[in-house]
């Protein structure tokens, strides 16, 4: 199958209604989209990314009126935090009502839904009146992708068409929340950070995002968002200069050889939106090892430091 990138809303959405796979723009990662009442579509999004059926899918919807007869209830407090965050890079574990495909939701009785702000995606979402299901449009395990090159990289050959709408501004998947004992707890940590959620909510959610019976969410996964070259979080030895990359929050005047800086002012909204672009970058520079500054543990540095350590634990002897 050939691989086609381009800014042609017809085309992805013509290839969408008929029951094909479509890399789409979103403003945390570009997605792998495909019709969400069609199983052998969704099928197909499994097989391009070689991911197993059981890791649930997101829904993507233009808007929470167009979710709600996917969903059995959206309680109160998730409306609240809708209000304020959606569209938004937040992701809403509620109880699915009998639309949602089983193959969407890996047999489990709750189902993912999203409000994505990229405004290619949302016209996308209204032409086409119905649902989109997009994991990550990377291979299973492997780097994140921000741009519609890095989707090429990936999965050519696998899907028809990538529709372009420029870099990822978040640069980092949703965050993901559920609702435990009327509570809110943070399944994944992303996009939108836990002191946010705080406010609105007026207590920290908590986070579940280990392993336990079983794995729920990607995050879960202990080993993910990995690059293929080893990678270490902290700073390289001086030893290791030249052929190790090392990959900064801010600038560094001490670290020779090969260096990647993510802010010139070491802001973490900017860290964040250029992670995974600097991580498919040192992937990219031949380099024996790569080594990722830890960020601070709040804001988006938790999230960060979240998908550095999964990367991190594949190379952990
Ligand atoms: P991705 O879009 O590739 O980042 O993956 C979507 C994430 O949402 C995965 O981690 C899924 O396991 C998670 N997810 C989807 N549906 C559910 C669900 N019903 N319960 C818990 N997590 C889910
Ligand atoms: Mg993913």
């Amino acid at each position: 199958m050939n691989t086609e990138i381009g800014t042609d809303l017809n085309k992805a959405l013509t290839l969408l209604q008929s029951g094909q796979t479509v890399g789409v723009p979103t403003e945390t990662v570009y997605g792998l989209a495909a019709d969400a009442n069609n199983d052998d579509a969704i099928l197909d999004i499994f097989k391009a990314k070689g991911r197993p059926t059981s890791n649930p899918l997101i829904l993507h919807f233009a808007s929470l009126t167009q979710a709600l007869p996917y969903i059995d209830v959206f309680p109160e407090i998730f409306q609240k935090l809708a209000s304020v965050f959606c569209p938004g890079p937040l992701t809403f574990i509620v109880p699915k009502s009998s639309l949602v495909s089983p193959l969407i939701t890996g047999g489990q009785d709750t189902v993912a839904i999203r409000f994505p702000k990229h405004p290619t995606l949302q016209e996308l979402l209204s032409a086409l009146g119905r649902p989109l299901a997009a994991p990550s449009a990377n291979l299973y395990g492997q780097l994140s992708p921000t741009t519609a090159t890095h989707v090429l990289e990936q999965l050519t050959g696998r899907i028809p068409y990538i529709l372009d709408g420029g870099a990822c501004w978040e640069g980092l998947e949703s965050t993901i929340i559920g609702l435990e004992n009327e509570r809110v707890l943070i399944y994944r940590h992303g996009g939108v950070t836990t002191e946010a959620l705080a406010e609105v909510l007026g207590y920290s959610p908590a986070a579940k995002v280990h392993e336990h019976n079983g794995v729920l969410t990607s995050g879960m996964v202990k080993h993910h968002y990995a690059t293929q070259t080893p990678l270490f979080l902290g700073f390289k030895p001086s030893h290791e200069n030249q052929n190790a990359l090392q990959i900064t929050i801010g600038k560094n005047e001490l670290i020779t050889g090969p260096h990647l800086v993510l802010s010139q002012d070491a802001a973490l909204t900017e860290a964040a939106r250029n992670l995974y672009a600097a991580l498919h970058e040192a992937d990219a520079a031949q380099v024996l090892k790569i080594y990722v500054e830890p960020f601070p543990n709040n804001g988006l540095g938790l999230a960060m430091n979240d998908r550095l350590s999964r990367a991190a634990a594949k190379f952990a002897s």
